[in-house]
């Protein structure tokens, strides 16, 4: 094996599709794959005021924050205002968006389990109204 074989890719960091997202732009550096656990996490950056999509997940995920100010609202519940060090365990199917506060940026680890299945189902966007009365 040759020293260049063995040395480790550095993540690359990359654009969120900008169609499940609103408000902005959002970054995602995929820590780890699929593989061999069914299972990835991805380190996902939010520009104030972006949030995406209402979407869910077929196997569910676990968001755990790690800088700045957010939100996480499941339909027909009142939004969570998230901090770095907590954590979201979200149910198979359970319809939901995340994002940034509208003035801060947000980071969280998103881990999505059981990938084989697929990652995310994804809906319309979280409207301006929708947003504003996260924040109320
Ligand atoms: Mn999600």
């Amino acid at each position: 094996m040759s020293e260049q074989a063995k040395t480790p890719a550095i993540p690359a960091t990359k654009q969120a599709p900008a169609e499940y997202f609103t408000g902005g732009t959002a970054w995602v550096t995929m820590v780890v794959e699929g593989n061999p656990t069914d299972c990835t996490v991805g380190d996902v950056t939010f520009e104030p005021g972006t949030r995406n999509n209402w979407h869910s997940h077929p196997s569910g995920q676990i968001l755990v924050v790690t800088a700045g100010v957010g939100y996480y609202q499941e339909q027909g519940q009142p939004a969570r205002l998230l901090r770095p060090g907590d954590a979201v365990s979200i149910a198979p199917g359970v319809v939901h968006w995340h994002g940034a506060s509208a003035t801060s940026i947000f980071t969280h680890y998103a881990i999505n389990p059981g990938v084989s299945k697929g990652v995310a189902d994804w809906g319309a966007p979280v409207t301006d109204e929708e947003y504003q009365a996260a924040q109320a």
